[in-house]
C-alpha cells in the first residue's frame, strides 16, 4: 500500500467529478472514483485508468457504499445537475441528495475521513437578495420542477452538519454557482452547451424569456481552486465558490454569437417555471478564509471552452442525449 493520502470522489465521471480527480491525482493523491454513470461519461476519465493511483468503481451510491482500506477524504459531487436533468429524473435527484449523503457520511464516519459536500446556489431559490451571500436562507419552491435538487441539497447541507455538530465528523460545504468549461455535455440544456450546440449546428440560439434574468459564470479551474482551499481550509460553514461577473442571457448569446462567428440569430422562447431572474455571488467570505478570487476572465475561460466543443465528432454534435440517461426516462 502507498503512504499516499486517498480520496474518494463520487461524480467521478462527471463535469466536475472528473476535473477533481485530475487534481487530486496532480496534487499526488491516490483517487478512488464512483459513478452510476446515469449523466456521467467515462470518456471524462478515461485518460486516468493508465494510472496506478486511480480506481473507478461503476455505483450508484444511493445504495451502500463500501470502500476497503483507509480513507481521508470524500468528495461527493454526484448529482444530475442541470434542470433538464432533473425534470427527467427527479427521484434519482432527490436520492442521491438524500439516501446517497446518508450512505458517504457512514463511510466518513467509520473511516474519520473529512467529508466535502457540493451545494448549490439553487439553495437560494430565486433569490430577494442580491448578490447572494451564505447568510441568506434562500427563496424556493418546494414543490416546482427545481425543487427536487434544491430541497435534496438543502438537505444534504442540513444533514452534512448534523454529523459534525451531533459526531464531530469533518464536515466542508461549498455552494457552487454556475461553472462551466470542457466536458459539460453538450445537451444536458444547460445555457452555455445549448448556445455553443446552437452555433456549431447552425441553429438559432434560444434565449429564454426575455433574456434579462442575470447568472455569474466561473471558469472551472477557478472553482476547482475554491474547493481544494475549502477542503484544507478550518472553515465547516457553507462557501460560496462563484465569479461575480454577472451578465443577462441576453448579452450572453451575444457574447457567443461573436465567439463563434456564426450567421444565426436569438430567437426567444417561454421561460421556465420558477427560473430564477438574478444570481450573483458575493464571495467575501471566500476571500477572506480562502484567499481565493476567480482569475479566468469569462472571455478566456469561453475561448478554452468553445475549442473543446469544436473538437468533438459530428457525431457527438448531434447525438440527442447520453444513452444510458434514456432507460431512466418515464415514457
Ligand atoms: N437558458 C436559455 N436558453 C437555453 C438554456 C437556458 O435562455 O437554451 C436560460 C435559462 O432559462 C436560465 C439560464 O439560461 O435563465 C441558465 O440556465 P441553466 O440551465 O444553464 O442553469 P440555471 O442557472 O438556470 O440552473
Amino acid at each position: 500500500m502507498s503512504d499516499k493520502k486517498r480520496v474518494l470522489i463520487t461524480g467521478a465521471a462527471g463535469f466536475l467529478g472528473s476535473h477533481l480527480c485530475d487534481r487530486f491525482i496532480k496534487e499526488g493523491f491516490e483517487v478512488i472514483g464512483m459513478d452510476n454513470l446515469i449523466t456521467g461519461n467515462l470518456k471524462n476519465i478515461e485518460h486516468l485508468f493508465a494510472n496506478e493511483f486511480f480506481t473507478f468503481y461503476h455505483h450508484d451510491v444511493s445504495n451502500y457504499v463500501h470502500v476497503s482500506g483507509e480513507l481521508d477524504y470524500v468528495l461527493h459531487f454526484a448529482s444530475p445537475a442541470s434542470p433538464i436533468d432533473y425534470l427527467k429524473i427527479p427521484i434519482q435527484t432527490l436520492k442521491v441528495g438524500s439516501l446517497g449523503i446518508h450512505n458517504l457520511l457512514g463511510l466518513a464516519k467509520d473511516k474519520k475521513a473529512r467529508l466535502l459536500i457540493a451545494s448549490t446556489s439553487e439553495v437560494y431559490g430565486d433569490p430577494h437578495v442580491h448578490p447572494q451571500d451564505e447568510s441568506y436562507w434562500g427563496n424556493v419552491n418546494p414543490v416546482g420542477p427545481r425543487g427536487v435538487y434544491d430541497e435534496a441539497k438543502r438537505f444534504q447541507e442540513a444533514i452534512t452538519m448534523a454529523y459534525h455538530t451531533f459526531h464531530g465528523l469533518e464536515t466542508r460545504i461549498v455552494r457552487i454557482f454556475n461553472t462551466y468549461g470542457p466536458r459539460m455535455r453538450l445537451n444536458d440544456g444547460r445555457v452555455l452547451p445549448a448556445f455553443i450546440g446552437q452555433a456549431l449546428r447552425g441553429e438559432d440560439l434560444t434565449v429564454f424569456g426575455d433574456g434579462s434574468q442575470t447568472r455569474s459564470f466561473c471558469y472551472v479551474d477557478d472553482l476547482v481552486e475554491g474547493i481544494y482551499r475549502l477542503l484544507f481550509s478550518d472553515y465547516t460553514g457553507p462557501v460560496n465558490i462563484g465569479n461575480p461577473d454577472e451578465i443577462t442571457i441576453k448579452e450572453f448569446a451575444e457574447e457567443i454569437i461573436k465567439l463563434t462567428g456564426t450567421k444565426q440569430k436569438v430567437i426567444y422562447k417561454d421561460l421556465p417555471k420558477d427560473d430564477p431572474t438574478q444570481r450573483q455571488p458575493n464571495i467575501s467570505l471566500a476571500k477572506k478564509i480562502l484567499s481565493w478570487e476567480p482569475k479566468i476572465s469569462r472571455s478566456e475561460g469561453l475561448k478554452i471552452t468553445y475549442d473543446y466543443f469544436k473538437s468533438l465528432s459530428q457525431e457527438e454534435l448531434y447525438k440527442k442525449e447520453h444513452n444510458v440517461f434514456d432507460k431512466y426516462i418515464k415514457k
